[in-house]
């Protein structure tokens, strides 16, 4: 049996940006992952097919997996030889409980590594455009756990020696303590009149800062609403946020969108938009699922590797990658289609050629089906193969047979629906945009929204035309459709439209 070990990785605090290069790579191979509730999504999408996610974490309600039964689950998993990863919101030795679990681990023999993390504690107040540390203002920075009830009788804190601390105080779990943590201070010496600020959901999109005097901090929170996961900052370091605040600055911040493309082609969209400062909901609505190749698909494959089409026409990126594969699989590369021409109906699929190295002949100024046919014009040689997935319109068959060529098709994948939790099809009906790709998209994302109505302040992108007609079609409302057919296109007419919308704060 294989040496099992546990990898204690912290996963940063929300922005997936911040995990760590070692973190997605451990994720990747783990056999099973136990994690905690303040861990982003991304870092769960990271994990393999098939190695189990098992949740370990508090829910907001109190209930919770006993911290000895965590111990206990991850010393019998590495001792049954599995790769673990325990993987903890922010880093895991600052206020995680990594610590005892290494214990744990160190005393029963098993082998163990921690990866340390971005901490909230650090990333937040960054991300709120202040610096824990500065020269000349603050020569040095306290970690506080701030859980702890201030008028408890033997409290594990020395108010006075805090109170004391020559630099910035940074409190986590504090934000229901509040009142009494400022009084406590400022009873002890701390300065009533000292800058303090309180950052909730640091890194993420809806990241929300307030700040005030020591004295005020707690009933400016209060007023605005702000609610745990927050940090609490004390320190003169807090006044450069006026002038180092920087994400407020984007131009999508306080903007959510919901991306529904396929999971595997989701993220150049959605770091696009997260670049830009929205927060970005992936609701995978489709996948592409591909066919084994036989029968039909594997003749005409076999007759497009011995030169039998004059003309090949790919209509999606998915179509490109699973045709290249099926070639290789079969002895073949992209040589055997060196005499062919080439037509692909948009840029990503272009880029996917591109991978192989092939550069298509022809590709439409209109990204859709009709586009491709309108560029095919006459088309070159007696014999087309059109690539495609299951569920397609036949634009480009019918138009090349009204110009008497002979047209074969191979179906290389189906697209299907993914099942949206609840969770996600709340976000997704309340999102501030709801950006759809393509027509199937529209199509699994209503079916997964079961009659479901968006929400009226949700406005609709569409990237072109034929997605809009679907959309249309199912009684969806869009609102505005990109002008150039590709992920540019829909991040340009989306971000147009957000400058319009009024501030967030
Ligand atoms: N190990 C974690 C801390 C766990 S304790 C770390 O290193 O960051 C949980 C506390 O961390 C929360 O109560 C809150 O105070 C803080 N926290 C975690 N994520 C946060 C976030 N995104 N924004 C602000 N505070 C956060």
């Amino acid at each position: 049996m294989p040496e099992g070990i546990v990898h204690l990785v912290g996963a940063g605090p929300g922005d997936p940006g911040l995990l760590t290069a070692r973190a997605l790579d451990l994720l990747g191979r783990a056999d099973i992952v136990l994690y905690d509730r303040l861990v982003p999504a991304e870092a769960l999408s990271a994990v393999r097919e098939g190695a189990e996610l098992r949740y370990v974490g508090k829910d907001p309600a109190g209930c919770s997996t006993p911290q000895a039964d965590i111990d206990a689950q991850l010393v019998e998993l590495g001792r049954a030889g599995l790769r673990v990863v325990r993987l903890k919101g922010g880093d895991p030795f600052v206020f995680g409980r990594g610590g005892e679990e290494a214990l744990a681990l160190a005393r029963a023999g098993v082998r163990f590594e921690v990866v340390p993390g971005v901490t909230a504690g650090v990333a937040a107040p960054a991300y709120a455009g202040v610096p824990v540390t500065q020269r000349g203002v603050s020569s040095a920075v306290a970690f506080v756990t701030g859980h702890e009830d201030p008028d408890k009788q033997a409290s594990a804190v020395d108010w006075a020696a805090l109170a004391r601390f020559p630099g910035t105080l940074v409190f986590y779990m504090g934000v229901g303590a509040l009142s009494s943590t400022a009084e406590k201070l400022i009873a002890e010496g701390r300065s009533a009149g000292e800058s303090a600020a309180v950052i909730a959901n640091g890194t993420l999109a809806s990241q929300r800062t307030v700040t005030a005097p020591l004295s005020q901090i707690a009933a400016r929170v209060e007023e605005a609403g702000l609610r745990p996961p927050a940090i609490t900052l004390v320190g003169p370091v807090a006044d450069l946020r006026g002038e180092l605040g920087w994400v407020e600055l984007r131009p999508l911040h306080g903007v959510s969108v919901a991306v529904t493309r396929a999971r595997a082609q989701a993220s150049g969209l959605a770091s696009t938009l997260r670049e830009l400062g929205a927060e970005v909901l992936e609701a995978p609505a489709i996948r592409a699922e591909p066919r084994a190749i036989e029968g039909e698909a594997a003749r005409s494959l076999a007759r497009l590797a011995a030169g039998g089409y004059s003309l090949l026409c790919v209509t999606s990126a998915n179509g490109a990658a699973l045709l290249m594969r099926a070639l290789y699989d079969a002895g073949h590369d992209a040589r055997s289609i060196a005499a062919t021409s080439v037509a692909a109906v948009g840029p990503a699929t272009v880029d996917e050629l591109g991978r192989h190295g092939i550069r298509p002949d022809i590709v439409p100024q209109r990204s859709t089906s009709e586009g491709l046919v309108e560029a095919l014009g006459t088309p070159p040689g007696p014999a087309a193969l059109i690539v495609r997935p299951g569920e397609s319109r036949h634009v480009v068959r019918d138009g090349l047979r009204a110009h008497g060529v002979q047209v074969d098709e191979a179906v290389l994948y189906d697209t299907v629906a993914e099942p949206l939790g609840t969770t996600a099809a709340t976000a997704v009906r309340d999102a501030d945009y709801l950006t759809f790709s393509s027509g199937s998209t529209v199509r699994h994302l209503v079916a997964a929204l079961e009659g479901a109505p968006l929400s009226d302040s949700t406005r609709v992108v569409s990237i072109g035309p034929s997605t809009s007609t679907v959309a249309r079609e199912l009684g969806i409302t869009v609102h505005l459709e990109a002008t150039c057919h590709d992920v540019g296109g829909l991040v340009e007419v989306l971000l147009e439209d957000a400058r319009g919308r009024p501030a967030s704060a």
